[in-house]
Parts: C-alpha cells; structure tokens; sequence
C-alpha cells in the first residue's frame, strides 16, 4: 500500500460525467488510506446578473445551494462518501478548488477533461484552471463518449 496522498479531493460539475470522475478517485484513495472530499462550485447569482436587476437574490441562490447539495449526495451517497466531505461551494471553480485545496491540505485534485479533438481542446477550461496554479498533484479523467464530437 503506497500512501502517497493524504487527502483526495475530486472536483465535479454535477453532470453524468461526475460519476466516472469519482469512480476514478475512489481506488486512489483508498490503495492511499486516503481522506477523499468532493467538491460543487456553484457561480454566484450576483456574478451572471451583476446590479443590472434590483432585487434580492438570496433566497434564489439558497434554493440552488440546495439543489446543488442534493444532486451532489446523489452522486457521492451510493459511495459512502460522508456528508461532512461534501461540499458545495458559491464561487469560481478553479479559485475555489484551490482554496479548498490550500486550506485543507489535499495533495490530489482529480477533475474530469473531454476528449475534445486537438491538443488545445484536450482539457476543458475549468480543467485547464485548476491545472494552472494547482500546488498539488491534478489528474485529469478522460470523459466523454468515444466518437462524441463537441463541434
Ligand atoms: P469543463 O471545463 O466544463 O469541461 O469541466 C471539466 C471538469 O472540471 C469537470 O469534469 C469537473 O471535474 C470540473 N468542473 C467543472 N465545473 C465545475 C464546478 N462547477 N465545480 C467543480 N468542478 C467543476
């Protein structure tokens, strides 16, 4: 057993790609006896509609908070990931994925990346984000069908 990593935190944007994303993980953490945290990055409202509207976005940002915690459980329960080692976060995913990362001394961040065609495309732009500035360890888990063509 190689206890390599310490503390595992795997990034995911809540689509179907996560599962594959966590599947990856998951092994690594464990052959490590690894703590393994899962991470949402939620924009803030504020961020998408600036002062342009002149109302109270809190409650509206509450309910997607929430939502984003129950589509997160969804994906991180079936793998007994714990409650406490979920996080939904408002802000911009790569600035928080390494705050977390910094705060929490994590020694691997694992993202996904598309097997988008031509070597500038290889990883996605929040992929790209977290590489770039990253003190850790990142690994980029291939997902998207074979064939599947984002043109
Ligand atoms: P993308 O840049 O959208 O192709 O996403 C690539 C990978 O970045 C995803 O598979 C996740 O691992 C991660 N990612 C994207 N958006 C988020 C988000 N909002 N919160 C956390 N991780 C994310």
């Amino acid at each position: 057993m190689s206890n390599e990593y310490h503390h595992v935190l795997v990034a995911v944007d809540l689509t179907k790609d996560s599962h594959k994303v966590l599947e990856r993980a998951l092994p690594i953490a464990e052959r490590n006896n690894a703590k393994l945290s899962i991470i949402h990055t939620l924009e803030p409202l504020g961020f998408a509609y600036g002062g342009d509207i002149p109302m109270d976005l809190t409650s509206i940002q509450d309910q997607l908070d929430d939502h984003a915690k129950q589509r997160l459980a969804e994906i991180a329960d079936p793998h007994n990931v714990a409650r406490e080692n979920q996080h939904v976060v408002v802000g911009m995913p790569d600035t928080e994925i390494h705050r977390f990362a910094d705060d929490n001394d994590v020694d691997l961040i694992v993202v996904g990346s598309h097997g988008r065609h031509g070597f500038a495309l290889l990883l996605g732009s929040t992929s790209t984000g977290v590489l770039h500035g990253a003190k850790c360890d990142v690994l980029a888990v291939r997902v998207g069908q074979d064939g599947e063509t984002d043109e």
